[in-house]
């Protein structure tokens, strides 16, 4: 596909932490407030464009518990593939509704992920990956599963979806950076890009700096001010953004100790808090 990408949009469909926000069975400030910015469902994004035949395209990245509630919410219609961060409950337990997709786009959903997650993918969702074995014909999701590997591109209908290697404390996850190579923001038709994702993240490996350079926006980890050993705190998060250079950080992934107005106040210019349906 030679041509360029247009009226490529990037939302942030969910900014909470693994059990959302309010959190369930407390009464604290945040959990307690009516600012609808510290309402904060389970982590997920979504990349709209225009591709260069003049389709529109939708792709996710990650497919938490609330998605049905953020299709709701932005009408999503189709997602043409979901891009998978890492397993965990809050970034995955969203993907049985992709066989509403199915019915209104008439076609699979395709998956990216690592061997790993992937394996996981297929053992949560033995009826979707197995349905030679379910007892009764069921409606399950139509998915192709593609394996991924960090710093290997993804050609993603003229956008370029690359997966930058993390660490989730032990864990080795991945981010996505994406460009769109022939567009610019001179162009004015890719804005925001290039960008990256960064969510569920406490180290940035010494070999993935050099792909989260030239970043015009940065979507990056910030569970709170406090310490974690799997999550960027505030003054870690804030000591990355800068390290790349990005002309625009976003943070996402935050806990209730986060209350929006109180901490937005205080951020150093070109970061900035996300909340639901942000649209960068
Ligand atoms: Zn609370
Ligand atoms: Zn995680
Ligand atoms: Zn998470």
């Amino acid at each position: 596909m030679a041509g360029r990408v247009t009226d490529v949009r990037f939302t942030l469909l969910g900014t909470g932490t693994s059990s959302g926000i309010p959190v369930i069975a407390c009464d604290c400030a945040t959990c307690a407030s009516d600012d609808p910015r510290d309402r904060r469902t389970r982590v997920g994004a979504m990349l709209e464009f225009t591709d260069p035949d003049g389709n529109p395209r939708t792709v996710l990245v990650d497919c938490p518990p609330d998605h049905r509630e953020h299709a709701l919410r932005h009408r999503i219609r189709r997602v043409d593939a979901i891009l998978f961060t890492h397993a965990h409950v809050d970034h995955v337990f969203g993907l049985d509704d992709a066989r509403l997709y199915n019915v209104s786009m008439k076609a699979p959903v395709h998956l990216y992920a690592e061997r790993t997650v992937l394996d996981d993918l297929s053992r949560i969702y033995d009826h979707i990956f197995r349905p030679d074995r379910n007892v009764n014909k069921s409606f399950v999701a139509d998915v192709v599963a593609h394996e991924i590997e960090p710093g290997r591109p993804v050609a993603l209908f003229g956008v370029e979806a690359t997966p930058v290697r993390l660490l989730h404390g032990a864990l080795p996850i991945v981010g996505w950076r994406f460009d769109a190579p022939g567009s610019s923001a001179a162009h004015g038709t890719a804005a925001n890009l290039p960008l990256a994702y960064c969510t569920d993240v406490n180290v940035i490996p010494d070999e993935s700096w050099p792909r989260l350079e030239g970043l015009d926006t940065l979507v990056l980890d910030m569970l709170r001010e406090r310490a974690h050993p799997t999550h960027f705190s505030l003054s870690e998060s804030l000591a990355a953004a800068a390290r790349t250079g990005a002309r625009r950080t976003v943070v996402t992934h935050m806990t209730h100790d986060v209350r929006h107005a109180e901490l937005a106040a205080r951020l150093p210019a070109g970061v900035e808090l996300g909340f639901d349906g942000l649209r960068l």
